[in-house]
């Protein structure tokens, strides 16, 4: 009942209760009242979170428009929609996801019976980054509740719109003592990350990553790492370069090239590269029209400081199609860049924005030698016609996830384990790998006595 004044006295205390030990005191009072282990608790919280994404859609699309400028169909689908994917997955299997798992038992010990029982772990902290984040924040949480934990989240001060919303709102909508919103930006977390947890699920850099792990060590708390890094997308001769060209711009553009796992370069083998530059100008052109400014499905740049560092790559190449800019509005053209060498800033870092470099290498030997001589991308796109390709690409080199045919899309099957390796990260989560992630799995022995 918003507006009521027990709604007004929560609030109250919610606000005084920022200290961070006294939030996680509270959480973790919860979670040892054991209220959170039943399936049933864990369901009605899943329900609850799809019916605040459902009812509240309007606030957090308007949330991410005012962020990033996503447009509906785009915040929709890989954010809003995206979680009540997850949440239905969850819900549909979580009880048999839960069923004790029998074990074999060697004959020495017989009779006996063994069994894998998955224990919640305790209290969960959850640090989202801005580029998805309503997805990054809410979809670790599907996995956390449904493992029977509780959780304190922190969404990213980059993305304050949303994060206000969901501060709001999921007071309102799930159990307050078992989840909290905590928001703010270093120093807040930095005061989280003092506090001991039971699990860290972290998404967003590398360096953040480490912050985030040396101040588990100290608890010992595991954590599970989502980070980034340069996922390349191979093209071998022989493939549709129309369809290849449109499934990479999509995966690169959409959201302004701001994904974790859009592909951030073009490893084309042999005369694809220049094959490719024609190919890519028409794809951008159907996916946002001649002036992607004035096409609302195409976003903008989070802030200022990353669309400066963006518009210092523009010289990295040939610009094929792109290179305009305006920094008052954030807005980076779709851009591709040819004749790119592996030398150039633009291959140093992940660009983590619109902007697609073509470097171009003789054959599938130097495609595979390039890949495994930097860190292990979080995602390897191929394209390709060839069965002994993709064996080669899959025995041959290591990422997070390889994909055939498309970008980006695997994240959105529920069945497959989501994170990287390497530098791109550690562990995983998405329907079944979340249970996993966020469970203790025990061992039980049980012979009989007599
Ligand atoms: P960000 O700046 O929002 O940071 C992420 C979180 O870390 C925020 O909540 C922020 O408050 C916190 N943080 C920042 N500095 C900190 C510090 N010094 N100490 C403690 N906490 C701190 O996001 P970002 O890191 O710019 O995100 C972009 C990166 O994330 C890219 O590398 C991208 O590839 C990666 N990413 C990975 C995934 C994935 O699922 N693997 C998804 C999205 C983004």
């Amino acid at each position: 009942n918003p507006g009521s004044s027990a709604e007004l006295a929560r609030t109250l205390v919610d606000a005084v209760s920022v200290d961070p030990a006294t939030v996680v005191a509270r959480v973790r009072a919860t979670f040892e009242t054991g209220r959170t282990r039943p399936l049933a608790w864990r369901l009605a919280q899943l329900n609850a979170l799809r019916a605040l994404l459902v009812e509240e859609s309007d606030e957090f699309l308007a949330a991410l428009n005012a962020d990033l400028g996503k447009s509906a169909t785009e915040a929709q689908r890989s954010e809003v929609g995206f979680v009540v994917n997850e949440i239905d997955h969850t819900v549909a299997h979580l009880e048999q996801w839960l069923r004790p798992r029998p074990a074999g038992v060697p004959a020495a010990f017989m009779p006996a019976e063994a069994r894998v029982v998955r224990d919640p772990l305790g209290v969960v902290l959850i640090i989202a980054p801005w580029n998805y984040p309503l997805q990054l924040a809410l979809a670790p949480l599907v996995g956390a509740l449904a493992a029977g934990n509780t959780a304190v989240l922190k969404p990213s001060e980059m993305a304050p719109a949303t994060s206000a919303a969901m501060a709001r709102l999921i007071p309102r909508y799930l159990d307050r003592e078992a989840v909290a919103v905590v928001e703010g930006a270093v120093a807040e977390t930095t005061a989280l990350l003092e506090q001991r947890f039971d699990h860290i699920f972290y998404t967003g850099n590398g360096a953040v990553g480490r912050i985030v792990m040396t101040a588990a060590a100290k608890h010992l708390t595991p954590v599970t790492l989502e980070l980034g890094g340069k996922s390349p997308a191979v093209v071998e001769p022989g493939a549709d370069l129309t369809v290849t060209a449109q499934r990479i711009a999509r995966g690169r553009f959409q959201n302004a090239g701001q994904t974790c796992v859009a592909p951030d370069y073009v490893l084309a083998i042999g005369a694809t590269a220049a094959a490719l530059e024609a190919e890519l100008v028409t794809a951008v052109r159907a996916l946002y029209g001649e002036n992607p400014a004035t096409n609302s499905e195409y976003g903008r740049i989070v802030n200022e400081r990353h669309h400066d560092r963006l518009t210092a790559l523009l010289g990295d190449g040939r610009i094929v199609t792109g290179g305009t800019h305006d920094r008052a509005s954030r807005y980076l053209a779709p851009t591709v860049l040819a004749d790119v060498s592996p030398e150039a800033p633009v291959m140093q870092a992940e660009i983590f924005g619109p902007v697609l470099p073509i470097v171009g290498v003789p054959d599938l030997d130097a495609a595979i030698a390039f890949i495994n001589e930097r860190d292990k991308p979080l995602a390897l796109y191929a394209f390709t016609e060839s069965e002994e390709t993709k064996q080669r690409l899959t025995e041959e080199t290591s990422s997070g996830g390889l994909v055939f045919g498309l970008t980006v899309a695997h994240l959105a099957v529920p069945e497959l384990p989501f994170g990287g390796v390497g530098e791109s990260g550690m562990g995983r989560y998405h329907g079944e790998y979340s249970i996993d992630t966020f469970s203790h799995l025990k061992a039980v022995l049980d012979k009989p006595i007599a």
